[in-house]
C-alpha cells in the first residue's frame, strides 16, 4: 500500500490502494476507467497542499502532471494557457520575470495551477478569479472536453462551481489567464499599504517576506495553510461581538472584494482572531498545534494522526461557536477512506 505522506503537505501517515500520475487526458481517462471498473474511489491530486488524508484512502490517487505554458499578447492584455500540473509559485515567478504582472499578491501559495480555481485562491487583497479567462476541463464519466468561461465558474470567497455542481465531476486540464497590461496594484492590505512607491516586484518580494515570517514552511512543519475559512457574518452578528470586543478586526465584503469597513453589509471576521480569543493560539493537543504566529494554521508536530487533527479541529469549532455563536468551516479538503468528509 503506497504511502500518501509525501503527497500531502500536512504529512499524516496514510496509505491508498495506488498512486498514479498522468501527463495527458488520454492516460488520465485510461487510469480513471480502470479504477472505476474495479469500483474503486478516485481522488485527483495536485500538490496536496489543501488535502488532508485523515485515514487510509480506499482507492486510487491520480496525480496531475499536465505541463506547459504558452503566451501571446494583444495591445491591452497578456494571455496565458497553463497546464494544470504546473507549480503555482514557479508560474507566478516566471510571470514576474517576464513582466506579466497581476499575480504578485499571490506569490508563494503552494500547490498546482489546476487547483487554483477550485477554492479561488486568494491572499493580500487579491483572488485569482480576477485573472481567470477560461478553464479547460474533461468530464470524468463521459470524457467530454469542455471550456468554462469565468462566469461559469461561479467564483466566491474560497469557493467555485468545482466545490458544488462540478465537485468530483471534472478534471481541470488547463487554466487560461488574461492579464490586463494596465491595472492598479493591490496594496490596501496590511504591510503592503506601508510600501513607498510600490511596484509589482516590491509587492511580490514583500508578500514572500511576510509569508515566510508568519507561515510555517510545510517542508519543515506539516500543515495545509489556513485550516478554516474566515467567517462572513451579518451586520447584526458583527455588532453584537463588537459591543463586547471593540477591537474586533473585520472587513466589509463587496461582491468578493474586501475593503476596510466604511459601510457595513456582510462582514468578514478573521478566523485567526476568533481562534485566538477562544484560547487556542499556540495550544497543542496530542501531536497537533495551533500555530503560535498564525492560529488559523494547524501543524503536524510529527507523527500526528487523522484523529488528532479532527479532534483539534472539532474542539476549535465548538469553542468558537460557544464563545461567539459563529460556526467555523474548514478551508482544507478533509479525506476519509472513501473520499471527502465534512466535520
Ligand atoms: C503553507 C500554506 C499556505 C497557503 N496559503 C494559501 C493562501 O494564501 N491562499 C489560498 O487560497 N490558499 C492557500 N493555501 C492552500 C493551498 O495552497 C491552495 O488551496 C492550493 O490551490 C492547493 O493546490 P494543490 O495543488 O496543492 O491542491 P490539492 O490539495 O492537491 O487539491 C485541492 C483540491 O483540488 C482538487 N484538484 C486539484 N487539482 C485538480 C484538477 N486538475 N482538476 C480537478 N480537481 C483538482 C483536489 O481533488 C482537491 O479537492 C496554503 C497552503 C499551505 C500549505
Amino acid at each position: 500500500m503506497p504511502s500518501l505522506q509525501p503527497y500531502s503537505t500536512f504529512g499524516l501517515a496514510a496509505s491508498c490502494d495506488s498512486i498514479q500520475s498522468f501527463s495527458d487526458v488520454t492516460s488520465f481517462l485510461s487510469i480513471f476507467n480502470t479504477s472505476k471498473n474495479k469500483n474503486k474511489a478516485i481522488y485527483i491530486l495536485g500538490g496536496g497542499s489543501n488535502s488532508v488524508f485523515t485515514e487510509d484512502f480506499d482507492g486510487t490517487i491520480l496525480v496531475n502532471e499536465i505541463k506547459g505554458i504558452s503566451h501571446f499578447d494583444t495591445e491591452s492584455h497578456h494571455y496565458l494557457r497553463v497546464g494544470a500540473g504546473e507549480n503555482w509559485h514557479d508560474f507566478v515567478t516566471l510571470c514576474m520575470k517576464e513582466k506579466w504582472y497581476g499575480f504578485e499578491n499571490l506569490a508563494l501559495i503552494p500547490g498546482s495551477v489546476g487547483a487554483c480555481p477550485i477554492q479561488n485562491i486568494g491572499a493580500y487583497g487579491r483572488e485569482v478569479n480576477a485573472f481567470i479567462d477560461k478553464i479547460e476541463c474533461v468530464f470524468l464519466e463521459s470524457g467530454e472536453q469542455v471550456l468554462l468561461g469565468n462566469e461559469d465558474c461561479q467564483f466566491g470567497y474560497r469557493d467555485s462551481v468545482f466545490k458544488h455542481a462540478l465537485a468530483n465531476k471534472v478534471l481541470i486540464t488547463h487554466v487560461n489567464f488574461k492579464l490586463p497590461k494596465h491595472y492598479e496594484l493591490e496594496t490596501s492590505y496590511g504591510e503592503l499599504a506601508a510600501l513607498t512607491e510600490p511596484t509589482p516586484e516590491k509587492v511580490y518580494s514583500t508578500v514572500i517576506q511576510i509569508r515566510k515570517s508568519k507561515l510555517p514552511d510545510p517542508a519543515e512543519l506539516g500543515n495545509a495553510g489556513s485550516f478554516f475559512k474566515n467567517p462572513v457574518v451579518s451586520k447584526a452578528v458583527f455588532q453584537a461581538i463588537a459591543q463586547e470586543y471593540d477591537s474586533v478586526p473585520h472587513f466589509v465584503v463587496h461582491g468578493g472584494v474586501e475593503l476596510p469597513a466604511t459601510e457595513k453589509e456582510q462582514i468578514k471576521i478573521p478566523a485567526a482572531w476568533l481562534i485566538d480569543q477562544a484560547g487556542f493560539k499556540g495550544k497543542t493537543l496530542n501531536k497537533v498545534r495551533c500555530h503560535p504566529t498564525q492560529p488559523l494554521v494547524l501543524t503536524n508536530l510529527g507523527g500526528a494522526t487523522g484523529s488528532d487533527v479532527l479532534t483539534m479541529a472539532k474542539d476549535i469549532i465548538a469553542s468558537v461557536h460557544q464563545k461567539f455563536g459563529i460556526q467555523l468551516e474548514p478551508e482544507v479538503r478533509l479525506l476519509g477512506s472513501k473520499g471527502l468528509i465534512s466535520l
